[in-house]
This record gives C-alpha cells, sequence and structure tokens, in this order.
C-alpha cells in the first residue's frame, strides 16, 4: 500500500510502498477515506525536536491520526466492530490496564499507544488500530466528518466545562482547534465570542464558525485591555496558541473565578507575570486537557456535527490526494488554509 513516512529527524516525509498492515487479535484495520493534517503533524513533518523526542518510537513511522474509513479486517477476538462498518480511531489507544485505565480515566493511560506517533497512523491507504481506540460512526456521519471527531473531541470538555451559555469567552490562537472551540461554543449558546490570532485570513474564518468580535493580536499585542474595557472581564479563555504572552494576556482578561482552558501546546517554559493577582487572589481555575475523553466527547462530537450546528465549511479549507502530502503540508504550514485533508 501507498503511505507517507517519517524516516529521519530531517525536515520532510516519504511516499513509500509498505506492506499493509495485519490485524492482531484486537486489531481493526481500516481502508482510509479521509485522513487530516494536525498540528502535531506538522511538528513531525518539520522535526521540531522538543515536540517530537519522546512522543515518537522508532523510524521509519507512518504520522496522521485524524481519519475515518471502512473496516475491511479484523482480528479474531475483536468483539464490537464488524467488517463492514464506518469508524474512527481515537489517537489514544489506552492499555486497559494501568491505575488511569483501571480509575476510568483510559485517555490519561499510563502505558498509552499513540496512533500516528508511536503505532503507525493512517497518512496510508490502510490504518491499523486496537478495538480500544475504534469508534463506530452513527447513521449518515459522512467520511469527513467521521475524520474530524477527533480533533473536534479535543475541544468538547473545554467548552462544556467552561459553561459558554449566555457568557463572555476568548478563543487565542485561531488554528483549526480554536475553530472548533469557536463553532462549539456558538453552538451552545455563548453570549459573545472573542476570537484572537495574528492571521486576519484565520479571524476572517473565526467570525464565519461564530466569533462575534475579532481582534488581531499582531495589532493588539496587549489585547485583555480592549476585552477588559468592552466587558469589564470575562468568563472563559479556551488557550489554544500555546504562547506565553497570549497566555497572560488570556489570564488578564478574565472575571475573578474563572477559567482557563490550556489545549494549546507551550513550546518550553511560560512564565506567568503576578500570579498572586491573576491566580491565587483571582481564584483562577487553570485546567489541562488532553484530548478526549473515551468516550462521552465522542457522543457529543458527534451529535454537533450531525445536528448541523458545528459546520465543518468554514474549518476544512483544502482536500489534496496522498501523493500532493508535500503540497498538502507546506500549505498547512503556511497558515493559508485550516484543516487540510489527505484523501488516500
Ligand atoms: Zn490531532
Ligand atoms: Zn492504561
Amino acid at each position: 500500500m501507498k503511505a507517507v513516512v517519517k524516516t529521519n529527524r530531517e525536515k520532510g516525509f516519504e511516499l513509500r510502498d509498505v506492506p499493509r498492515p495485519k490485524p492482531g487479535l484486537r486489531d481493526v484495520v481500516i481502508r482510509v477515506k479521509a485522513a487530516a493534517i494536525c498540528g502535531s503533524d506538522l511538528n513531525f513533518y518539520v522535526w521540531d525536536k522538543g515536540f517530537c523526542e519522546g512522543l515518537v518510537g522508532s523510524f521509519p513511522f507512518i504520522p496522521g491520526h485524524e481519519c475515518a474509513g471502512e473496516v475491511v479486517e479484523i482480528g479474531e477476538a475483536v468483539t464490537h466492530v464488524k467488517l463492514g462498518d464506518h469508524v474512527a480511531f481515537d489517537s489514544h489507544i489506552p492499555c486497559g490496564h494501568c491505575k488511569m485505565c483501571q480509575l476510568g480515566k483510559p485517555h490519561l493511560c499510563q502505558d498509552m499507544g499513540l496512533f500516528g506517533h508511536n503505532i503507525d497512523g493512517c497518512f496510508a491507504e490502510y490504518a491499523m488500530a486496537r478495538e480500544t481506540g475504534v469508534r463506530v460512526l452513527p447513521e449518515g456521519m459522512t467520511w469527513e466528518q467521521g475524520a474530524m471527531l477527533e480533533p473536534l473531541g479535543v475541544v468538547v470538555r473545554p467548552v462544556f466545562e467552561s459553561e459558554v451559555g449566555m457568557s463572555t469567552v476568548c478563543v487565542t490562537g485561531c488554528g483549526p482547534i480554536g475553530q472548533f472551540a469557536i463553532a462549539l461554543a456558538s453552538a451552545l449558546g455563548a453570549y459573545r465570542i472573542y476570537a484572537v490570532d495574528i492571521n486576519p485570513m484565520r479571524l476572517e474564518l473565526a467570525r464565519k464558525n461564530g466569533a462575534t468580535d475579532v481582534i488581531n493580536s499582531k495589532d493588539y499585542a496587549d489585547f485583555s485591555e480592549i476585552i477588559l474595557k468592552e466587558t469589564g472581564g470575562i468568563d472563559a479563555v479556551i488557550e489554544a496558541s500555546g504562547n506565553e504572552h497570549v497566555i497572560n494576556e488570556g489570564l488578564h482578561t478574565l472575571l475573578r473565578g474563572a477559567r482557563m482552558f490550556m489545549v494549546g501546546n507551550p513550546h518550553g517554559d511560560i512564565t506567568i507575570k503576578d500570579p498572586k493577582r491573576y491566580i491565587t487572589l483571582g481564584e483562577t481555575t487553570i485546567k489541562g486537557n488532553w484530548g478526549r475523553s473515551m468516550f462521552w466527547t465522542w457522543d457529543k462530537a458527534e451529535k454537533a456535527l450531525l445536528s448541523g450546528k458545528v459546520n465543518l465549511e468554514h474549518i476544512i479549507t483544502h482536500r489534496f490526494p496522498l501523493e500532493k502530502f508535500e503540497e498538502a503540508f507546506e500549505i498547512a504550514l503556511s497558515g493559508k488554509g485550516c484543516k487540510v485533508l489527505l484523501i488516500p
């Protein structure tokens, strides 16, 4: 089968002919129908050392972890998936036995397989995952919607736990994850949604996805001043930039007792300014988020898409065949698009 492969620590991937995966007892093999490029795949593409080391198993490996496809082969012990099923994969492949798995939080598994990281991923004609990470798609869901459940799922807990209904929220960083957060906050009835980014095209998309106010932080680096002036303080920040200054500005916009969800990955250490004021006395909750809870967030993400309340029209901007992966990655890197798909 054709697959995009990472062969070394240099920039780039290769298109190679590799053997189709053979399922073990509990594995599920799919014919990939749609796959999407995630920020982490871009890190693998350029080989961002700080991000990649420790996440990747060995070379060569197939990247890609957001996909949907049709089941074409299953292991003998697979029970809840059958041939012909339309499925998506969670990138977390929990072990099922560790402390966190036993505590009912498999998405925080201490011995986690990471699809497309330390287990071969989906930028290929066929892909394989263990049954524990497989989700059967509901009736009527398209392949592209199915492939978006994994990234959309990332923002489900942050947006639900922010109790956005008739609240004012700010989404900092308007890449695909930020756009999903905006669309979902809008679907859940947020009163006002600020979107902050440095890319005018992405701010335009943010408006289309439901942002009521957009701020270009290239022009207004200290954007908290604007938000505080207009609102007197907001209820929640969903932080999807990973940028130190933006994180501090986000904290400054919050009302006392409010919360910030850290969804973006900071590259390296960050310093919080005046933590006494903005965290301790502010009674601020800062919460992390690793992917989707399994499978509560999937249920919500599926309903968000099937209801049409979260629409992919202004999130998926490009589609490329597998052979044109280089073009796809360059577009995704350039910031000229939003979600970029590979259709094997
Ligand atoms: Zn992802
Ligand atoms: Zn585990």
